[in-house]
């Protein structure tokens, strides 16, 4: 339903930056609110204005057409590491026991130096914009190199240094291990207005309890987000259950590292006492539903968490175990998957899936202000393209967005204001470059070419 047109208190000096015309505007917010023929302001960083028909916009400096097609609110990947794009395709159709342990961890191990972190990085970084994601939170190793290339990309991000209780990638002794992650944090606090760092641990089975609360104190004392995977596997339940007495989750709780500043990521076995914990915590939580099913891990209590009220987002987890980093598609899978594993075609709509993409998973992240195409809010904002055949007729462009898009249709993206990318060309980094040094790499990798 069209509103009446709006000013953002905070911006007087007109005219606009950018204003998207004849757009099928999806504001977005829990009612998923749209405004058919509207427009959008943006100034400096937020949207200053939206409107709909017979609402005269202020004067802007540039100008779009959106040409009918659908505007959005920038997708938010709530759980990724992204420099894995140098590992895609290495080993697939495997368990993540196996997949971790036989080829990943020995991959990065051997591959894995400050070039190669920025290589994949970036590589991650351009599919992640091309396909409409302005917001992506990283865990990973050599997390500095990371942090510099969304600063050059000019995507929205919280990265996050990695933790783990035996010789990781750049921190060889782990006795340093959350000293270097806290260091991490200490070095990019107000750095970068893009770049919000945070503290990763691993896992409960790759961190000692001493090591997590570690963790999570250094976290708290910066003000930090504390990430960790948690009840990924039934097999790491069984062994959590069996060695500890108690699920991942509770184990987690019982160290006092659950609040409003975690984010568990996957949570695909949290049991009813478990979703009970994480909404009394306030702890969010990242949903990988593609990377969940490829390693046959399991499907999130999804419908169960969104009930309870946990902050939830979704991730594609890491481009190695996905295998891309699509949030479009993450969000169709999503909803597709609770309705099958449900029986109940209501259980999680294309609405419901949007707001996880957007604002949902940016209040997971502890990110406000972020998700919604309305006067104050991030001015992070996609174009979809208005000649695609999947994305015609339009009844209902949050249907579309959800079951019919993928990032394959993005046309133009705004990250804070500023284009990075414009008729599906990247402005901020040189892909043939990219692709260039990514493809060199594999070599050394998988001992043949990309
Ligand atoms: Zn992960």
């Amino acid at each position: 339903m069209d509103q009446p047109p709006t000013l953002a208190a905070s911006s007087p000096d007109f005219p606009l930056d950018t204003l998207i015309v004849n757009a099928l505007l999806v504001a977005g917010g829990p009612e998923c609110r749209v405004i058919r023929d509207g427009a959008l302001g943006i100034q400096g960083d937020r949207v200053a204005w939206t409107g709909g028909p017979g609402h005269q916009p202020p004067p802007a400096r540039v100008v779009v057409d959106a040409q009918g097609a659908v505007v959005l609110p920038g997708l938010v990947n709530a759980h990724c590491h992204l420099p894995m794009s140098l590992f895609r395709g290495l080993a697939d159709d495997l368990a993540l026991d196996a997949w971790l342990n036989e080829h990943i961890f020995p991959a990065e191990a051997r591959f894995l130096s400050p070039e190669t972190v920025t290589a994949g990085a970036l590589l991650s970084l351009a599919e992640l914009l091309l396909s409409g994601c302005t917001t992506v939170c990283d865990g990973y190793f050599f997390e500095d190199q990371v942090a510099e290339a969304a600063v050059l990309a000019g995507i929205r991000a919280v990265a996050a240094q990695g933790v783990l209780d035996f010789p990781a990638p750049g921190v060889p002794d782990p006795r340093e291990n959350v000293r270097a992650a806290a260091d991490f944090v200490t070095r990019w606090s107000g750095r970068s207005p893009l770049v919000t760092p945070a503290i990763f641990c691993h896992s409960p089975y790759t961190c000692g309890p001493d090591t997590l609360k570690a963790a999570k104190r250094a976290a708290g004392d910066a003000g930090a987000l504390f990430q960790i995977h948690a009840a990924e596997t039934r097999g790491e339940v069984e062994q959590s259950r069996k060695i500890l007495g108690k699920t991942p989750i509770a184990h987690l709780h019982s160290l006092g590292v659950l609040d409003a500043q975690t984010l568990v990521v996957h949570a695909v076995w949290a049991d009813e006492r478990d979703v009970e914990i994480l909404a009394r915590s306030g702890a969010g939580v990242a949903v990988c539903t593609a990377s969940n099913m490829k390693l046959a891990s399991g499907i999130a209590p999804l419908p169960g968490l969104l009930a309870a009220g946990v902050p939830t987002g979704l991730g594609t987890d890491g481009p190695a175990s996905n295998n891309r980093l699509d949030v479009f598609s993450e969000m169709g899978a999503t909803a597709r998957l609770h309705k099958l594993a449900t029986g109940d075609p209501t259980a999680v709509g294309a609405k419901t899936a949007l707001f996880l993409a957007t604002e949902g998973g940016a209040t997971a992240l502890g990110l406000t202000g972020l998700g919604r195409l309305e006067p104050g809010w991030a001015a992070d904002v996609v174009v979809l393209r208005p000649d695609r055949p999947n994305l015609t007729p339009a009844y209902d462009p949050v249907s579309l967005a959800v079951y019919a898009a993928s990032g394959a249709d993005v046309r133009h993206v705004w990250v804070a204001g500023r284009q990075v990318v414009e008729e599906g060309r990247l402005l901020t980094l040189e892909l043939a470059e990219i692709l260039a040094k990514a493809r060199s790499l594999a070599k050394r990798i998988g001992g043949r070419g990309a």
